[in-house]
């Protein structure tokens, strides 16, 4: 298993292998598609690979395979027996946690995507992960710190999956994707701010992300030019709030590749063609543009009519 853009996970571990004082829980959080249930198995992997250097896992050690490949017995990947984490499959995991690992001096409890979960199926895990058996770390993921309370973050260490950079993201891509041309890959790389996962639901033909990212490409093109009418009509042809929000994050995106272009750094250029058309508004038209594409975004969030935010964004784009 590869990580890309592994920084913010391989700091926290090294530092405790670095220590030699390891942390028994940890929170791994970050948007959807961003990676966190990798990031889950390198951990574990960093915790049970006969091979470990510095924190980071050898990755072909009989362990770091077996992790990967979802056989290994001191890798526990928990399962729910609802939408969510209940009580019981809570106190399975308590009662598990006091039994010895099979093969390897620890065992790891991979509890991923805790969203939804009760106070109460949290407070299950509240003793054991106060005082958890010397051999026994928790990791959970969800997609931000509210999904846990706040005594389970205190003795956890947090650790936040941010989007990929978009070399990292890029890297995954050439490696996946491996006869497709440099120019199909830099798209959803630009479009989708280096979120993994996004990308390769784009490269495998998600028809609705091929209709967010076409458009933004129409947008991004109206909007250099100042056409409040296009502007308008592609943005009311959205009905999701969700897809909406994405596209303004998207269209953020391009606005600050277009400042970046602006202020000479090539690396911004490439990644969407009507960036370099942008970068020839002033900055200030820019950060106008931004900060009205931010306000907008905050508005999808509230039960407005997102046929009149549409016109209402047109306008002020354009103006
Ligand atoms: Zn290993």
């Amino acid at each position: 298993m590869k990580m890309y853009s592994k920084q913010t996970l391989t700091s926290p571990l090294r530092a405790m292998y670095k220590s030699g004082r390891f942390v028994h829980s940890y929170i791994i959080t970050g948007a959807k598609g961003v990676g966190k249930k990798t990031a889950a198995l390198y951990t574990a992997q960093a915790l049970l690979c006969s091979d470990v250097k510095d924190g980071i896992p050898c990755g072909v050690c009989r362990e770091c395979r077996r992790i990967e490949a979802n056989t290994h017995p001191d890798c526990i990947r928990v399962e729910k027996s609802k939408r969510s984490y209940s009580v019981d499959d809570m106190r399975h995991i308590v009662t598990d946690a006091y039994t010895s690992p099979n093969d390897c001096d620890r065992k790891v409890y991979l509890v991923t995507d805790c969203g939804g979960w009760s106070d109460a199926a949290q407070a299950a895990m509240l003793k054991v992960t106060e005082d958890p058996p010397d051999p026994v770390y928790f990791v959970f993921t969800g997609e931000d710190l509210t999904t846990f309370l706040p005594t389970l973050i205190s003795r956890s260490v947090t650790i936040g999956i941010t989007e990929a950079d978009r070399e990292g993201c890029m890297e995954y891509l050439r490696d996946t994707y491996p006869d497709r041309s440099e120019d199909e890959m830099m798209r959803p790389a630009a479009a989708f701010g280096g979120n993994i996962g996004r990308c390769a639901q784009y490269m495998d033909g998600s028809e609705e992300l091929l209709d967010i990212v076409e458009r933004v490409r129409r947008t991004s093109a109206a909007l250099s030019v100042s056409d409040e009418y296009t502007v308008a009509v592609v943005l009311s042809g959205i009905k999701d709030r969700d897809v909406f929000k994405g596209l303004l994050g998207m269209l953020t995106a391009v606005i600050r590749d277009a400042a970046a272009a602006k202020a000479g750094d090539g690396r911004g250029i490439s990644c969407d063609p009507n960036a370099s058309k942008l970068a020839g508004f002033s900055y200030g038209r820019l950060m106008r543009i931004y900060d009205c594409l931010a306000a907008g975004m905050r508005l999808c969030g509230t039960n407005c009519n997102l046929e009149s935010l549409s016109a209402m964004l047109a306008g002020q784009l354009c103006s």
